[in-house]
């Protein structure tokens, strides 16, 4: 008889939980897997899918508009209905719920509903059940993070703008990282008067100065107001129904909504880390090492509880790393670098490896490649959106080292470009490649002569 209930009992049915789950329920292990909320976790629920679709429905705005150019005619001013955006948004992650347990239920694994808590080493508690098992995932993600504050509990998170009863003629997004400019322009787009508030002179911390400075113009044209250097510090509710934010500047801001977008912690209240002698840092990510296995040799965690990268790839391929480590013999250590990512902000940012300050802080000598154009889209739109290509290339070797775009469609262009840094292309394998024509993204084989130096 086996020692354990499980091979493997995983907590949290997300991103990393349900790819570690159905990849050692596949290779024949016996796998349960607990959530107590949405499966699919964050980026199906709360993150990457329905904000994309939120995304896709703030464009519409501008392209109603564009489209007259091109000779489309409006009999009537297009209007916006958010209940319907929301409800067809509910109704798509309905469907992929449903999907994420026949996923589930197909590969083997046990689906355990409800919170689970570890009791020690080797054994888990799921609504007064105990479950043992020979190791244990904790895949238990994030939760937005308000700072304190008279008034924070006016304000609402990503967790609920998903949601809203009723959409805001003024809002306000508080944060200067991925969500606080991703929805200052899905806010802007779907018709909310916005204003962002950022604490710093700059938005976007860690990304190229170029594209932080590009998107800030780009942002401001299409009308959100941009506050930096500024915090809140205090909310009070009006009789109206507002929020009256008041800022260190001495100024106020009244809005239906006010938007925290000011980090994710790491979600392990009432997980029991302590009781089974799990080590955490001081943010309260859990320490793991290369093989994401915890102080505790059975207990495992990845994904945005250990808070390396906090995407959706990253937490996938964590997951997919830990099953070949734990029941393949690898030991392959997962490769952080050259991870590209997309910011949704409009116009969006794609950017993949280094920026041109960290090329520098590394030490390289860097030549610097850009362009700045109107997308050929734009010149009947009367858009006055720009795009930014810049790529960031060490002159010792004529590798390339970063590259980074601001324009329609970033993410969908870093990918492939992803793969070619990935490869180690140089600058000259870029200047080799045949563009296509005509498109925006054959600027980044035709920037032929650098800017620096
Ligand atoms: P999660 O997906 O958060 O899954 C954790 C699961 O564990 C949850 O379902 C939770 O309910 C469950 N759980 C927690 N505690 C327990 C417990 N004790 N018992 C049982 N179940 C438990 N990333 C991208 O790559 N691209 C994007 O465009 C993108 N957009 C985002 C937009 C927003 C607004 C947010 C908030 C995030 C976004 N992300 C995006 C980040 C992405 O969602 C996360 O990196 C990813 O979901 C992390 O996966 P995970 O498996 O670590 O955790
Ligand atoms: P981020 O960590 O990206 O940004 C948090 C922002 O809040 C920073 O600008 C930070 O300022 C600011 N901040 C932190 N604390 C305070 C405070 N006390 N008062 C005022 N401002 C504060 O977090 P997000 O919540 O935007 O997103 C979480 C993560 O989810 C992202 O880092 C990303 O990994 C992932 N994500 C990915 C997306 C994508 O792939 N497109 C989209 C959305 C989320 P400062 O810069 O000064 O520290």
């Amino acid at each position: 008889m086996a020692q354990f209930d499980f091979d493997l009992f995983v907590i949290g049915a997300g991103s990393g939980g349900v790819r570690a789950a159905r990849m050692a329920a596949a290779l024949g292990k016996r796998v349960a897997i607990a959530e107590d909320r949405y499966l699919g976790g964050t980026c199906v629920n709360v993150g990457c899918v329905p904000k994309k679709l939120f995304v896709y429905g703030a464009h519409y705005g501008e392209d109603f508009h564009d489209a007259q150019a091109y000779g489309w005619q409006m009999d009537s001013k297009p209007r916006f209905n958010w209940e319907q955006l929301r409800d067809n948004k509910n109704k798509e992650i309905n469907r992929l719920n449903s999907v994420y347990a026949s996923l589930l239920e197909n590969s083997g694994a046990q689906l355990i509903d409800g919170f689970a808590r570890l009791l020690d080493a080797h054994s888990v508690a799921v609504n007064d059940k105990t479950y043992s098992a020979e190791n244990i995932l904790i895949a238990t993600g994030g939760w937005p993070f308000v700072p304190d504050f008279p008034g924070s509990q006016h304000v609402i998170t990503s967790n609920e703008v998903f949601y809203l009863e009723q959409f805001p003629e003024k809002a306000l997004v508080v944060g200067g990282g991925y969500i606080a400019v991703e929805f200052a322009g899905i806010l802007n787009g779907l018709g909310a008067d916005t204003e962002l508030i950022y604490r710093k002179d700059l938005f976007l911390r860690g990304f190229d100065r170029d594209v932080r400075e590009f998107v800030r113009n780009e942002i401001r044209k299409k009308g959100v107001g941009l506050n930096f250097n500024t915090q809140v510090q205090s909310v009070e509710k009006l009789e109206n129904g507002r929020f009256r934010a008041q800022l260190d500047t001495g100024q106020s801001i009244d809005a239906d909504t006010i938007l925290y977008a000011t980090g994710r912690k790491p979600k392990t209240q009432g997980l029991g880390l302590a009781d089974a002698g799990v080590a955490t840092a001081d943010d309260g990510t859990i320490l793991v090492n290369d093989y994401f296995q915890t102080n505790v040799p059975s207990i495992y965690a990845l994904g945005d509880v250990v808070g390396r990268l906090e995407l959706t790839p990253v937490a996938l391929a964590e997951g997919m790393a830990l099953v070949k480590y734990l029941y393949q013999d690898s030991h392959s250590v997962l490769d952080y670098t050259g991870i590209p990512t997309a910011v949704f902000s409009q116009p969006s940012i794609g950017t993949v490896g280094l920026s041109e300050e960290q090329a520098l802080e590394k030490g390289y000598k860097i030549a610097i490649y850009r362009s700045i154009f109107k997308a050929l889209k734009h010149t009947l739109s009367g858009s006055e959106e720009r795009c930014l290509m810049k790529m960031v290339v060490d002159q010792g070797t004529d590798k390339v080292l970063g590259v980074h775009m601001v324009g329609a469609e970033a993410g969908e262009i870093m990918q492939g470009i992803a793969v070619a840094l990935k490869a180690g292309a140089t600058k000259t394998v870029f200047d080799e490649t045949i563009g296509i024509h005509p498109t925006s993204a054959e600027e980044f084989v035709t920037m032929r002569e650098p800017v620096v130096p």
